[in-house]
């Protein structure tokens, strides 16, 4: 069976492990042009219902 050779050291994998949660964290979520909250990228803004500058629908204020 294929293994590894070496067990990777604590340092190497923490090091591999943070830039994967900072891609992650950073390509994960945009923020919207209308009203500046996060959103997903290349979807409607959850907030304002905003996409591209049009309004594409009108969230109900959910009370
Ligand atoms: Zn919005």
């Amino acid at each position: 069976m294929p293994n590894p050779r070496r067990k990777i050291s604590r340092s190497k994998r923490d090091k591999r492990r943070a830039s994967w949660a900072a891609k992650l964290k950073s390509s994960s979520l945009s923020i919207c042009e209308n009203c500046s909250e996060m959103k997903i990228p290349h979807h409607v803004c959850p907030h304002c219902g905003y996409y591209k500058g049009k309004s594409v629908y009108t969230p109900e204020s959910v009370s």
